[in-house]
């Protein structure tokens, strides 16, 4: 009942062509774990009959190995009024010229957005230069153009390569690309990725809530529907909404539990309710060097003592949260007869715990 998704990322294979030091899902040229063509197709088909949805996004990995397969599938969305995106590390614009070529082809199927992943990690295996040709091919052809640029201590990336590029200063100038830098944060054991201390999600001007929970699901290559398309979606079990193997993404989303956690992290994000967690537990350590919503996110779901404390009070919060929740979702009226619904009614995902 409290899921009005309006975009599916479909995480077309757990392969790429790089193998970047701390990717979220661990990707690499060898991994082939991959979602089948034909049930791909059969996801954009039952994402079409969801009203919510408005956006499918293919992405991985790296989509760009499905070939002229990613072209049938954006066609196959297109076909629906469905806005499409595809998210790449443009290893595929060799040239400026096979750059051209590839995005006519994706424009001829239908694609409106792209977004290109770049940095130090990045650029160890997948040269600048190609996320340039790209920028630029994406860009004349009308495609809505984003470059990520990784951000931490340890990176010693000229920003500069793109910002002032004498081709892309121009498109971003007139605003027709978009440049942002994105937080890199550390998979598990591997070498040490730091954030200066302003950037702390705990800072006050960057606490907010997850606007991705709720709003835009994701499946993955094992076939699972996830409630958000976060870097730890892999780690976080409870995210996980049900496997869509057997079972179509409206059954899934129809049987999942409306769980006050996911509602309670978009209203107010991951960073309070560690906060909220500390008024009980005056000495619990917050990770105040979380640079990033989905650092936060995996210590709340994984931390025993502030999983206690929200199974013991988030009672304390509900009616608060879930009316803002509903407050920024529908309209006033649907949402005081759903609030009435939902009341006493719900379940939390820490239950079990
Ligand atoms: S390009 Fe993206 S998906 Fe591929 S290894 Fe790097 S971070 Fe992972
Ligand atoms: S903060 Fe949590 S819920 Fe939000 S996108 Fe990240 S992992 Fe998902």
């Amino acid at each position: 009942m409290f899921i009005r998704p309006h975009s599916l990322a479909i995480i077309t294979t757990h392969q790429c062509t790089a193998a970047c030091d701390h990717c979220c899902f661990t990707c690499s040229p060898y991994v082939t774990k991959s979602l089948r063509y034909e049930r791909m197709e059969q996801l954009i088909d039952e994402a079409a009959q969801i009203p919510s949805l408005c956006v499918i996004s293919f992405t991985g990995g790296e989509c760009f190995l499905l070939g002229d397969k990613l072209d049938a599938l954006i066609s196959r969305a297109s076909g629906y009024g469905l806005v499409t995106r595809c998210v790449t590390n443009g290893y595929w614009a060799v040239t400026p010229k096979a750059a051209e070529q590839r995005v006519a082809k994706l424009v001829k199927a239908g694609l409106k957005e792209i977004n290109f992943s770049t940095g130090t990690f990045h650029s160890r295996y997948i040269p600048v230069q190609r996320v340039i040709n790209a920028a630029c091919a994406c860009v004349q052809a009308g495609l809505t153009t984003l470059i990520n640029i990784e951000i931490c201590n340890e990176s010693d990336f000229k920003p500069e390569l793109i910002t002032e590029h004498p081709v892309l200063a121009e498109y971003i100038a007139n605003r027709s690309l978009t440049v942002q830098r994105s937080v890199w944060i550390e998979a598990e054991g591997i070498s040490p990725v730091t954030h200066p201390e302003e950037h702390s999600r705990f800072n006050p001007d960057r606490k907010s809530g997850c606007q991705t929970i709720l709003n835009v699901l994701a499946v993955t290559p094992d076939e699972h529907l996830v409630a958000c398309c976060g870097l730890h979606l892999e780690r976080i079990p409870d995210l996980h909404l049900g496997s869509v193997s057997q079972k179509s993404i409206r059954q899934v989303l129809d049987e999942a539990p409306d769980d006050f956690l996911k509602i309670w992290i978009h209203v107010e994000g991951p960073e309070r309710i560690l906060e909220f967690v500390k008024r009980y537990v005056p000495d619990y350590e917050l990770p105040v060097h979380s640079a990033h919503p989905c650092e936060t996110c995996l210590r709340l779901h994984k931390d025993k003592v502030a999983r206690t404390v929200i199974r013991e009070h988030y009672r304390e919060v509900e009616d608060e949260v879930v009316s803002l929740y509903l407050a920024g979702m529908a309209s006033n009226a649907l949402n005081t007869a759903v609030l009435r619904q939902y009341q006493g009614q719900q379940t939390l995902a820490t239950d079990e715990a």
